[in-house]
């Protein structure tokens, strides 16, 4: 199993695992805190030792996680949590009950400690947009990632410009269908609400900078596509 460990920015790493089945990156965040860690996903149940070795690698253990936040109930972004016994798990309600041991506490928006959270509900019905405050770092899970494609030259966590300009060119090519435009649209107006200085997505690259231009862009794609599909 390839898996790769890097500093997003201060005491936050991504941690990255190539998914031989899916052919894709899976990705899952740790916020080592002083009093614990917090997870944003947690990748595959097949992923868990994995993340134990990275967690180790980081100087903790699985009881030091006190906090698991979902950005959305896919098996990819949940499953690995089972073994943070400790840990407080969050998810909003509108994902599928048939996930274990998650509360399902969240509401449409909202703040969980020093996170701000907004229901994006695209992609999934209970998909949640994430906002570290103190980092300015904002965390999409699926919304807007880069699910089987390669990392950026300059590795895992980037200015990544040639993996935004394939999402314009995604766009831009009707990768998005008409019926789900006007969700996504929706979506990508989210981010908006907050400064991010760098883009953590459920798959693939990590972008660093100018972040709400980005979304700007693909907003303004999105909207082009719209009116193309309407006319
Ligand atoms: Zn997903
Ligand atoms: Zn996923």
């Amino acid at each position: 199993m390839d898996f790769l460990v890097d500093k997003v920015k201060d005491s936050i790493y991504a941690i990255a695992f190539w998914d031989t089945e899916w052919k894709s990156y899976n990705n899952c965040y740790f916020v080592l805190e002083e009093d614990g860690v917090i997870m944003i996903d947690s990748c595959k149940e097949e992923h868990s030792n994995y993340l134990l070795q990275a967690l180790h690698h980081l100087g903790k253990t699985a009881d030091d996680v006190k906090l698991v936040l979902a950005t959305h109930g896919h098996e990819d972004h949940v499953e690995g949590a089972q073994m943070f016994k400790h840990a407080k798990k969050l998810i909003h309600p509108k994902e599928g009950e048939e996930i274990r041991g998650f509360d399902r506490e969240l509401s449409d928006q909202g703040v969980a400690g020093e996170f701000d959270y907004m229901l994006a509900g695209y992609h999934s019905p209970g998909s949640v947009i994430y906002y570290h405050r103190p980092s300015r770092i904002l965390f999409t899970g699926d919304l807007l990632c880069f699910f089987g494609d390669p990392l950026s030259e300059e590795g895992l966590v980037s200015e990544g410009k040639e993996l935004r300009q394939a999402w314009v060119d995604y766009l831009k090519g009707g990768g998005v269908s008409t019926s789900d435009l006007p969700g996504f649209l929706e979506a990508l107006r989210i981010p908006l609400h907050f400064q991010s200085e760098i883009m953590c997505t459920g798959h693939g690259g990590v972008l660093v900078g100018e972040v709400n231009e980005f979304m700007e862009e693909l907003v303004s794609e999105a909207e082009n596509q719209l009116n193309v599909e309407t006319k």
